[in-house]
């Protein structure tokens, strides 16, 4: 008998978190929407109908990844080129709009894809930026988590990760150069838990553009940082408490950002 993908992972979230779920998905809006951003939001909202007519209470929640680096200017946006390029490297909520209509360049395109997804009667409960989710302050205690088990997370993130990070390694979180804004160029030198800072250096050569050269601090508190990818995702399950969310294959090979333990 063949039984669609969406009754068996829909029987399997029933039978294994009942009858309450959140379920998560997310992008990172580094440019305008195409076909890869609509399997984003269409898988799980198919999962979301079918446990809503099975009345599961059902949360649905989108995240726009827009803590990222800005790392290309889209082919679309050529016309924009000038005026993008100084932002290379800057977390895509903080390069400007070139429409400018939104906040952020990142701001704009999430609502783009807020738009597509309306095209396609997708009801969300929640749409959030990440890095509204860092002003809150949500991942703060995670971090301090994370730099008092240092060793043990690095130790994991080698496990996990299949590959051997260098001796003096320390970006489990990546800071925002207070000077030039960048957060692709940035490296961590050190952590002083005493005052709830991180000391770093901008001066990474990302290839489409290079550190400003500036040393210096970022508290915990201030929230100019983000978690390094593959603390952020599991630290934002927990805190949103996801019941449900999709990845690529990618993400669940052997070395890939998602590990069944
Ligand atoms: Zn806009
Ligand atoms: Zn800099």
């Amino acid at each position: 008998m063949i039984v669609h993908w969406v009754t068996k992972l829909a029987d399997r979230i029933v039978k294994e978190r009942g009858y309450n779920v959140t379920i998560a998905s997310g992008i990172t809006t580094s440019g305008p929407p195409h076909l890869g951003t609509v399997c984003e939001f269409l898988y799980p909202w198919a999962l979301v109908k079918e446990l809503k007519r099975r009345e599961v209470e059902t949360y649905f929640i989108f995240v726009g990844d827009i803590m990222d680096a800005f790392d290309s200017v889209p082919l679309t946006l050529k016309n924009y080129e000038r005026e993008l390029e100084q932002h290379l490297g800057k977390p895509l909520c903080r390069v400007s709009d070139p429409y400018g209509c939104h906040g952020s360049y990142g701001e704009h395109f999430l609502s783009e894809v807020e738009k597509v997804m309306e095209e396609f009667n997708v009801t969300l409960d929640e749409i959030v930026g990440s890095n509204t989710l860092y002003e809150k302050g949500y991942y703060d205690k995670y971090l301090k988590l994370f730099i008092e088990k240092f060793d043990y997370v690095k130790k994991i993130l080698e496990e996990t990760s299949l590959r051997k990070l260098p001796e003096n390694w320390k970006d489990i979180v990546l800071p925002i150069c207070k000077k030039c804004g960048k957060i692709a160029t940035t490296r961590v030198l050190g952590f002083d838990i005493k005052n709830n800072r991180i000391r770093y250096i901008c001066d990474k050569d990302v290839g489409y553009t290079r550190g400003c050269g500036y040393e210096g601090y970022v508290t915990i508190d201030s929230h100019e940082w983000k978690l390094a990818w593959r603390l952020d995702w599991p630290s934002r399950q927990d805190f949103l408490k996801v019941d449900v969310e999709g990845a690529g294959v990618d993400h669940h090979t052997r070395g890939g950002s998602w590990e069944e333990v």
